[in-house]
């Protein structure tokens, strides 16, 4: 015998797409409420499921793990859509820190939202806030970068775009391309532009240096200590003064020509003024 069913009988309402941050480093930063989430949901997604899976194992969690990262992630948001809409509900997970901040998961939260479907953060530790709120530069107005193009000169062009840039700076940098940008930030704002290295936060070796970008990159290459870990680089904005120290700069880069080769007059007038070498070359023209 057929039985009729109602129209909704049975129906579940949509699920909801949890984005959770986790801890950089600290497992004491993971929150109640993140907890509560990964608890209750019917899936995880994560970037890397093993180290979801530690993560939930220190807590005594047990969920169903699907992998999302950014070669599977426009294949699987669709699916994960489709399964939210039959009432699912998930977790959004990366390996470190608030997803889809210089992570996986901007392709799954613009497909969920495009679907209609309630996408909730559950906010928590984020690296770039974290340096920059104990970094003491000018926090009112400032710009995430990100990490640098890996490739020296993509790397370069990207910096010469941004030596103007009034707002704070902040980058995201690893371990094996620490001194390289460093060099670049030298190069493009100058040595006497001032800056903060904020490394390991949260972890057992937690540091943070400030000073002038010339001052850190002596530190940074005089001990291979400062070079281990996870760092956030934080460049304070050009400053009121950067239009004078450039003026001075192509002043003295003009007149120290007459002298030296142009590299040694840019770097001379550099070193000098306080202005970028970057902004000195073809001063004369
Ligand atoms: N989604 C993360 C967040 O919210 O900060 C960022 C992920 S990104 C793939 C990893 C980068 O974040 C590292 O290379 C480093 O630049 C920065 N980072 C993460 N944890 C850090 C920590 N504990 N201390 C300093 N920088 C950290």
């Amino acid at each position: 015998m057929h039985t009729s069913q109602p129209a909704t009988g049975g129906k579940k309402s949509p699920g909801t797409l949890h984005v959770v941050a986790t801890p950089i480093g600290n497992l004491g930063d993971l929150s109640a409420r993140a907890l509560e989430t990964l608890k209750t949901v019917d899936a995880i997604c994560a970037e890397d499921t093993r180290h979801t899976r530690q993560l939930l194992s220190h807590f005594g969690l047990e969920r169903p793990l699907i992998a999302l990262h950014e070669h599977n992630e426009d294949a699987q948001a669709a699916q994960l859509v489709a399964r939210l809409q039959l009432g699912e509900s998930f977790a959004l997970v990366s390996d470190a820190g608030t997803p889809l901040v210089s992570d996986p998961g901007f392709r799954l939260v613009r497909a969920a939202r495009a679907a209609g479907l309630r996408v909730s953060p559950v906010p928590g530790a984020c690296a770039a806030i974290a340096a920059l709120s104990i970094a003491g530069m000018p926090s009112d107005r400032f710009v995430f970068e990100g990490f640098l193009p890996a490739k020296a000169s993509a790397r370069r062009e990207r910096l010469s775009r941004l030596t103007g840039e009034v707002r704070t700076l902040i980058f995201y940098e690893s371990a094996h391309r620490i001194e390289e940008s460093l060099d670049d930030l030298v190069a493009a704002f100058g040595e006497a532009r001032r800056g903060t290295i904020a490394r390991e936060l949260t972890k057992l070796f937690e540091t943070v240096l400030d000073g002038t970008l010339a001052d850190l990159r002596q530190r940074v290459g005089a001990d291979a200590n400062q070079r281990k870990g996870e760092f956030v680089l934080i460049v304070e904005g050009a400053g009121e003064d950067a239009d004078a120290a450039v003026a001075e700069g192509k002043r003295l880069y003009a007149k120290l020509t007459e002298y030296l080769k142009p590299s040694q007059a840019a770097k001379l007038a550099a070193e000098l003024s306080g202005a970028p070498r970057k902004a000195l070359y073809g001063a004369e023209e």
